[in-house]
């Protein structure tokens, strides 16, 4: 049984699947990087998000997996003596259009099992007095909301799972998945690894994965680089919570920077989206090569009308904009804390790259998708809240997995059981 990709989702995958068999050592994840968790799982802003922001008709994976994701990290943190800091959020509307939106998000919060303690709407005059540094019309405060550091998570997974006996394979690409009687997968720099079944977790990565395995043909993606900047000491006091601000565009959600509280007690803005051409183009170098390729693999696909859509290119230039400019970066925060100086911030923060599914319509999918083909599972569109969803989502990926006995199950060491989360993960 083998796990590919060693991010927070595949990572906790092999947790439960490692704590639960019989033969630990059958359980194997194979990462490319020397060390686990290297790209988005410890690239991004660090919240444990309350599920107010999405719909549980649309997002109902996403939803679901951030609900269950807050109380299952604050156990794991309390148990490892990790920080989990649970902070708050409040999220503000600048407009009618803004309240409009607050108004829905209540409503989905109550749905996702919030309740009328952890999330309320703050009248204007109301928010001057919890953090009078904002400026908006009205707002959501949401006191079920974390700051964690989830690569410190993810390494203390990867130490528990390791003390179950799990077999890790740092430092080795999958280069090539075959089919004879069982799945072979070559890697570089070349090893040969044999497996019934194949978990594909491999984030940015995890589509040509599957394309390579003749896998979601119909799909392809578009990635996004979400860049910060650090603000310096002088800013450490602005607020006590992270602001976050209604999405201009509710299609994009994650187009917006916001003032974010780290659980440290760091300060940062951030994250724009910048498109870029691979999962990994963090500086110019990478993304002009990946270029090519990802022209090439676009053309034929959704992503084309993507390209073509004016709304997009539009968003898309805005991007580019606060990318190549700190002061357009910083003055889209400023919208609603107008005494940050774009000037003080002299220090970027480390970006991350976001990979998001689109359908042969050149749509924007919406929720994570799980594709199941003969005996490989394909997690696809793993974005935001994947780290939050992490542990209840990799619950329910094992337990489908044991209940198929290709995993044959043993004493239990995880710190759940994987069926009791299945079942709140269906409910
Ligand atoms: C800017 C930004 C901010 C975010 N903020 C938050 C947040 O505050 N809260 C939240 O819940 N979520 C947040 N997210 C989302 C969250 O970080 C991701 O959903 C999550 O980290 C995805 O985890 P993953 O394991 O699927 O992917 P990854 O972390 O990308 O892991 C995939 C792994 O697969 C490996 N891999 C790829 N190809 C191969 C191969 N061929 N062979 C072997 N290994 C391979 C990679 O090296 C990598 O380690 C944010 C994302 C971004 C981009």
């Amino acid at each position: 049984m083998a796990i590919i990709g060693g991010g927070i989702l595949g990572t906790s995958i092999a947790y439960f699947l490692a704590g639960q068999a019989k033969d630990p050592s059958s359980i194997v994840l194979i990462e490319q990087e020397r060390d686990i968790a290297q790209h988005t799982s410890r690239r991004n802003t660090g919240k444990v998000h309350a599920p107010f922001l999405y719909d549980p008709a649309k997002k109902k994976q996403f939803a679901k997996a951030a609900a269950l994701g807050f109380e299952m990290w604050e156990k794991f943190a309390k148990k490892k003596g990790l920080p989990f800091v649970r902070d708050g959020v409040i999220e503000v509307a600048l407009d009618e259009r803004g309240i409009d939106r607050l108004h829905k998000y209540m409503t989905w919060g109550e749905a996702n099992g919030l309740s009328k303690d952890e999330l309320q709407f703050l009248e204007k005059k109301d928010v001057e007095k919890l953090e009078p540094k904002v400026r908006c019309e009205a707002a959501l405060y949401c006191s079920k909301d974390g700051s964690v550091d989830y690569g410190a998570f993810s390494q203390a997974l990867l130490r528990d799972l390791r003390s179950f006996g799990c077999t890790v394979l740092l430092g080795q690409r999958v280069r090539q998945v075959t089919r004879t009687s069982e799945y072979v997968i070559s890697t570089e720099p070349g090893q040969r690894i044999e497996a019934q079944f194949i978990v594909n977790a491999a984030g940015g990565n995890t589509i040509d994965i599957a394309h390579s395995m003749g896998v979601a043909k119909e799909y392809t993606d578009l990635h996004f680089r979400g860049e910060y900047w650090q603000a310096p000491e002088q800013y450490h006091d602005l607020t006590r919570l992270s602001i976050y601000s209604v999405p201009r565009n509710p299609e994009y959600p994650f187009l917006d920077p916001h003032w974010i509280v780290r659980a440290d007690g760091r300060r940062e803005v951030g994250p724009n989206a910048v498109p870029v051409f691979g999962p990994y183009a963090y500086t110019l170098g990478k993304n002009l090569a990946s270029m090519i390729p990802k022209i090439i693999e676009s053309s034929p696909t959704g992503a084309r009308k993507v390209f073509f859509d004016k709304q997009f290119l539009s968003l898309a230039s805005t991007e580019l904009k606060s990318s190549f400019s700190k002061t357009a970066m910083i003055n889209r925060v400023r919208e609603f804390l107008p005494s940050l100086r774009p000037s003080a911030f002299t220090t970027r923060g480390t970006a991350g790259i976001r990979s998001s599914v689109i359908d042969k319509d050149g749509k924007f999918v919406p929720d994570t998708l799980m594709i199941k083909r003969d005996s490989s599972l394909h997690i696809l569109n793993y974005n935001s809240p994947g780290a939050t969803g992490a542990l209840p989502l990799a619950a329910k990926v094992a337990a489908q997995i044991l209940e198929t006995g290709v995993v044959s199950a043993g004493t239990s060491r995880t710190l759940w059981e994987p069926m009791e989360i299945a079942d709140k993960m269906t409910t």
